[in-house]
């Protein structure tokens, strides 16, 4: 399928120290060739995706990005330039390529002025969080459920901002549940039960109940959520007196989250999760340049499913979302 848009595609800037972890490729070689690709917003990203029938690409700096860092001040700074060095990227191939925004979450005041910054001024239409946000110290991080964020929500949803939640590694603190299995780190499994616990937070906490409109994004075909909502919704109606919330959770799932095919090339899966969720909440995507463009778009022009619903996943739903006819 030619005119295919992607949403999570990583890229790095060199202010960006990012020296990138073991569990991405025990192959020194291979690490280096990621961390190069990172840095190409450019010639050898744009023959790859001409090479993937990929149209157009919203690019989002590599995680933890922004919210590895532990001071607030600084924070506030880096995200601001490394949103200004996005547009110029943009600027220079704009009908290949936009933005999702930086924010720093460790000043949710500013955070809400970066997005509307990013949003009216700059042209992003959404914003990337790479999971939940240091603040002080490397072994406290806020989630996003607390009320301190509820201004960036409530901008978010003014403006019709979809949020990107993006994993990343867990508090030092809870480590220990992979202790002696470096191989269950990072996009192996930690990944997931840390990204899908977080956005079972945001369920649970009643936020979508408060902002019903606002959206967020889950890669990775929903980090198992559209697979295991049924048991987690089932469990949950036993404990009434500790409910926050207002709906049946797998109503939320379906309402204010979308998810996309970033490196999760499991055809069963995809199935399933367009069953579960609707061919409208599912995007096309392919977590470049941790994963292959190429690989990625083969598996997805040949899956099996209906045509409408491949042009839907593949470009329509994105356009949608993000209104880049407008
Ligand atoms: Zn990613």
């Amino acid at each position: 399928m030619k005119g295919k848009i992607a949403l999570e595609e990583h890229f790095n800037l060199p202010e960006f120290d990012h020296e990138l972890p073991v569990y991405v490729n025990t192959d020194s070689k291979l690490r280096k060739d990621v961390q190069e690709r990172l840095l190409d917003a450019g010639a050898r990203r744009l023959e790859e995706m001409d090479d993937a029938g990929i149209e157009y690409s919203l690019l989002s700096l590599t995680a933890p990005g922004i919210q590895k860092q532990i001071d607030r001040g600084k924070a506030v700074v880096q995200a601001e330039q490394a949103n200004d060095d996005l547009a110029e990227l943009v600027a220079a191939n704009p009908t290949r390529f936009g933005g999702l925004a930086a924010l720093p979450m460790q000043d949710p005041v500013a955070a809400t002025a970066e997005l509307t910054r990013c949003a009216t001024q700059l042209g992003f239409p959404g914003v990337m969080v790479n999971g939940f946000t240091n603040i002080g110290d490397v072994d406290t991080g806020w989630y996003y459920d607390h009320e301190r964020f509820w201004p960036v929500w409530e901008r978010a949803e003014g403006l019709g901002i979809p949020i990107y939640l993006h994993p990343r590694d867990s508090l030092p603190a809870n480590t220990g549940l992979y202790e002696g299995h470096p191989e269950l780190l990072g996009a192996t499994w930690a990944f997931t039960v840390e990204t899908a616990t977080h956005a079972l937070r945001v369920m649970t906490s009643g936020l979508f109940d408060r902002f019903p409109k606002l959206t967020f994004i889950l890669g990775h075909l929903g980090e198992t959520l559209p697979l295991s909502i049924w048991r987690i919704e089932h469990r949950a109606s036993n404990l009434r007196d500790l409910r926050r919330f207002d709906k049946p959770l797998s109503h939320y799932l379906r309402e204010n989250f979308y998810v996309t095919t970033s490196g999760n090339l499991h055809t069963p899966s995809l199935q399933a999760t367009v069953s579960e969720l609707s061919a409208d909440h599912v995007l096309f995507s392919t977590d470049y340049p941790y994963e292959s463009m190429r690989e990625a778009a083969t598996w997805f022009d040949r899956v099996p499913i209906s045509e409408s619903d491949r042009i839907k996943i593949g470009r329509t739903n994105a356009r949608q979302l993000f209104r880049l006819d407008e």
